[in-house]
C-alpha cells in the first residue's frame, strides 16, 4: 500500500437512512486522498475465512469452492452442479465457447461496448467475432442490428448486460431459436440482474460471471460458469483443471470405509488451468451473502448521484424497466455532442477522483483494426457512446463525503467550462 492509496477512516453510510447530502456545503478542496474507483468492501468475515483457509493448509480447489458454487447456484435458482467456479470470467467465456463446439469458420455476434476479453475469448477458440451496434439508450445489443448480422456461419450470440441493465432477452432468445444459435451471456456486470423475473445467466446454454476486484462480488480474481446442462458442467469442471478426470480434492479423500486410498488421476481431454481456489472462494462466500445489501446501498448512491447531478450538463444513465432488476454495476454518464470528454477525465483524476471508461468501442483498438479490418464507424452508436462516456465511482463503500467530492469536482469542471454546455 502506498500513501497515495491509503484511506483515512470515514463514517460508513447507514443503509437504514437515506444519504442526506448537503450540496451547499463546500467540501475541502482539493481532496487529499485518492478515491479508488471500484474499491471493494471487504468485511471481517472475509478476513477470518481467508485466515481459516491459510490455517487449514488447503489453499487450492476444495470445500470452499464447492460451497461457493452451491451458494451461487442457489442464488440463481439452479442446481448445485450447474455452477462451475473458475479463475476468471474470461476463462468461463472460453470454456463456454469451447463446450459449445464453436471454432474456426464460426461467427459469434457480440457488442462493441464491452471489455476486450469478450472478443478475445471468441478469437481464442478460432472463431470470428462479429460486432452488432447497441441501442443508444440501453447501451445493450440492438436486436435489429443482431438480426442484420446473422449469416449462415453464425453459431452464437454473446450479449453483455451492460452496467447491469439486462439486454432485451425476449428478442435475443427469439432470434437464437429461429436461427438455431447458442446464447452465451457475459454476465460480468450482471450478478444481481433479472429480466422479467428471471435471473441473468439463465437464458442461454452458458453464462460467465466475473469476480474481478472491481465487480459487484469479488474474489480478487475469479469467475463462475453457469451451465444449463449438467453434462456440460461436468466437462467444464474437467477442462478447468488440465482435463483431469477428478480434481485433487476428490483424489485425496478417503475410501468409503474410511481407509486411506490413493486414486490415480487420468487426463481425459487436454484442458486448461482455470480452477478457482479456496483462498478466493473464502472471499466469495461472504461477498455473496451481502450481495443484495450491497446492491441496495449502490442503488442509494445511484439515486443520490441522479439528484445531485440534475442540472449538470451530462446525460445520466438510463433506468431499466419496472420488470427488470438493474445490478447497478457502473454509473456511466455522457458528455454532450460538442463536449470533449478527456479533459473531464483528467480533471477528475487531478482532483483525486478515480474514474473509468466503459468502454471505448472495441473497434477503436489498433489490433482489431489491423488484424480484423474493424472500424469504429461500422457501429456508430457504440462509437459515439464510447467517446463521450465516463464512469463515476459506484460501490457500497462510498461515503457521503465521497459523493459530495465527486459531484463538486464535476460541477467545478463545468462551471469553468461553460462552452461544454449541452444543447
Ligand atoms: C470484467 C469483464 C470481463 C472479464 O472478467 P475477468 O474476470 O477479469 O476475466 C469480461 N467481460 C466484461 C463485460 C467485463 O466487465
Amino acid at each position: 500500500m502506498t500513501a497515495h492509496f491509503s484511506h483515512p477512516a470515514r463514517p460508513a453510510l447507514k443503509l437504514t437512512e437515506p444519504i442526506q447530502v448537503n450540496t451547499t456545503e463546500a467540501p475541502p478542496s482539493p481532496r487529499e486522498d485518492f478515491l479508488v474507483f471500484g474499491k471493494p468492501v471487504i468485511g471481517p468475515e472475509e478476513m477470518a475465512e481467508v485466515q481459516a483457509v491459510l490455517e487449514s493448509g488447503w489453499l487450492g480447489t476444495g470445500p470452499r469452492v464447492a460451497a461457493f458454487e452451491q451458494s451461487f447456484a442457489a442464488y440463481k435458482g439452479l442446481d448445485d452442479e450447474q455452477a462451475v467456479g473458475v479463475n476468471s470470467c474470461t476463462a468461463a467465456l472460453h470454456l463456454a465457447l469451447k463446450l459449445s463446439g464453436i471454432g474456426p469458420g464460426d461467427e459469434v455476434i457480440t457488442t462493441p461496448l464491452t471489455f476486450c476479453a469478450t472478443v478475445n475469448a471468441i478469437l481464442h477458440v478460432g472463431a470470428t467475432p462479429v460486432l452488432a451496434d447497441v441501442d443508444p439508450v440501453t447501451q445493450n445489443l440492438d436486436p435489429a442490428a443482431v438480426a442484420a448480422a446473422i449469416t449462415p456461419r453464425t453459431a452464437a450470440i454473446l450479449p453483455v448486460h451492460f452496467a447491469g441493465r439486462p439486454c432485451d432477452m425476449t428478442a435475443l432468445v427469439t432470434l437464437a431459436d429461429r436461427h438455431g444459435l447458442e446464447i452465451i451471456e457475459d454476465c460480468a456486470h450482471a450478478i444481481e440482474t433479472t429480466y422479467h423475473g428471471k435471473p441473468a445467466g439463465t437464458f442461454g446454454r452458458f453464462a460467465a460471471f466475473s469476480f474481478y476486484a472491481t465487480k459487484n462480488v469479488t474474489t480478487g480474481e475469479g469467475g463462475m460458469l453457469l451451465c444449463r446442462d449438467p453434462q456440460d458442467a461436468s466437462r467444464a469442471r474437467t477442462l478447468s483443471l488440465h482435463g483431469l478426470s477428478r480434481d485433487a480434492y476428490t483424489r485425496f479423500r478417503q475410501a468409503p470405509d474410511g481407509s486411506p486410498h490413493f486414486r490415480h488421476y487420468q487426463m481425459v481431454e487436454p484442458g486448461f488451468k482455470y480452477n478457482l481456489t479456496d483462498l478466493a472462494a473464502a472471499l466469495g462466500l461472504h461477498q455473496l451473502s451481502r450481495v443484495e445489501t450491497n446492491l441496495e446501498r449502490r442503488s442509494l448512491v445511484w439515486k443520490n448521484y441522479n439528484d445531485m447531478l440534475a442540472g449538470v450538463p451530462l446525460n445520466l444513465p438510463s433506468e431499466s424497466d419496472s420488470d427488470e432488476t438493474h445490478a447497478r454495476h457502473l454509473y456511466t454518464v455522457h458528455v454532450g455532442d460538442d463536449a470533449d470528454r478527456d479533459p473531464l477525465l483528467d480533471f477528475l483524476l487531478q482532483q483525486n477522483i478515480g474514474i473509468g471508461v466503459h468502454y471505448l468501442s472495441v473497434a477503436e483498438h489498433p489490433w482489431y483494426q489491423t488484424s480484423l479490418g474493424w472500424s469504429p464507424d461500422a457501429q456508430p452508436q457504440a462509437r459515439d457512446l464510447g467517446r463521450r462516456t465516463l464512469s463515476l465511482p459506484l460501490t457500497a463503500g462510498l461515503t457521503e463525503r465521497d459523493l459530495r467530492d465527486v459531484v463538486s469536482v464535476v460541477k467545478e469542471f463545468f462551471d469553468e467550462r461553460p462552452d461544454l454546455l449541452l444543447e
